[in-house]
């Protein structure tokens, strides 16, 4: 078996981390094309790598083949996402079961997005219902959750999902990654906010590289996050280019996290959606501050 390491831990004994992330095929056909480029990107030696899970059960068993072969043939530490709002309790037991028989120690707990044809499991409606099951089952792993630092794009208001971020982090969260922003300040309104709730945990920032156009309008539908003026002019300038604008999107994204860093906010998450060349490109740019 490869390297496990609790992300919490990692975080106490590094001050600087980078991470990146993938996502399994939608279908079997896809999986060789998605572990090639998850090698690679392992190959670039982040921190850590997460894998995400499909909501609607259509790629959760490859989450845990993915994380597994990435720590025992790579040498990663790796954080296995689970979802929970398509799933009884007992696939949940199960999912966990396998992660721990696979040594994965860091499990990232989520409720998932409510599938528009309808839920088919009633089980469990938060994220906050899966990490006290999860718990139950095994308490030796290291908890992740999500949080959104413009708010979630179900509640109306900040203050009831800060009030239910503050539940989720008492049931057990180790440490919050967030959701997409493009404006630092957003962040760090929201850290004060936060703290202020009495959350205290470590909160990893997600960035998102945005390196085609297209990407735009998917990102804000699926995560409802502000693009401001200076990325819409980036976008603007460089749509019809490829090569410029992938270069401009990973400059764009390490101005982030340098800015980030620089202000004391230090375990970066990037996702790097099986794109090893934009995870390079990212890791090129930081080499020798995160190292
Ligand atoms: C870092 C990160 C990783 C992600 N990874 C994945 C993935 O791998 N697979 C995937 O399918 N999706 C993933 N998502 C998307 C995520 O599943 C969706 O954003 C989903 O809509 C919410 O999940 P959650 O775990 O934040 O839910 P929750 O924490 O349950 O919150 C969902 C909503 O319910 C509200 N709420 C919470 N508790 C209560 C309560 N007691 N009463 C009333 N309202 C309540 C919250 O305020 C919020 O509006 C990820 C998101 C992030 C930010």
């Amino acid at each position: 078996m490869g390297i496990s390491m609790k992300i919490s831990d990692l975080f106490k004994e590094k001050e600087v981390t980078l991470s990146f992330e993938v996502f399994p095929p939608k279908t079997d056909a896809g999986f060789e094309a998605v572990e090639k480029a998850a090698s690679d990107i392992a190959a670039l030696s982040p921190d850590f790598m997460s894998v995400t899970y499909g909501a609607g059960g259509g790629t959760s068993k490859n989450t845990a083949r993915i994380a597994g072969d990435l720590q025992d043939r790579y040498n990663v530490p790796v954080l296995a996402h689970l979802t929970c709002v398509s799933s009884t309790r007992d696939l949940v037991r199960s999912v966990v079961n396998e992660y721990k028989e696979r040594g994965i120690e860091n499990i990232m707990a989520l409720r998932g997005d409510i599938p528009k044809e309808g839920r088919i499991c009633f089980d469990y409606d938060h994220a906050t219902e899966l990490i006290y099951d999860i718990k139950s089952i095994d308490d030796s792993f290291c908890i992740g959750g999500a949080c959104y630092p413009e708010g979630h794009i179900e509640c109306a208001r900040q203050s009831e999902d800060i009030a239910h971020l503050k539940e989720k982090v008492d049931a057990g969260c180790d440490f919050l990654t967030t959701q997409m922003f493009f404006d630092n300040s957003t962040l760090y309104q929201f850290l004060y906010r936060i703290r202020e709730k009495g959350i205290e945990v470590p909160v990893v920032p997600g960035i998102m590289p945005i390196t085609n156009a297209k990407q735009v309008a998917r990102s804000v539908a699926l995560s409802g996050s502000t693009i401001p003026q200076k990325m819409k002019i980036m976008v603007d300038r460089f749509a019809d280019e490829p090569d410029k604008m992938k270069e401009a999107g990973i400059i764009y994204a390490c101005d982030q996290i340098i800015d980030l860093i620089s202000n004391g906010v230090s375990h970066i998450h990037v996702y790097s959606m099986n794109k090893p060349d934009i995870a390079a490109g990212i890791m090129d740019n930081l080499r020798s501050i995160i190292r």
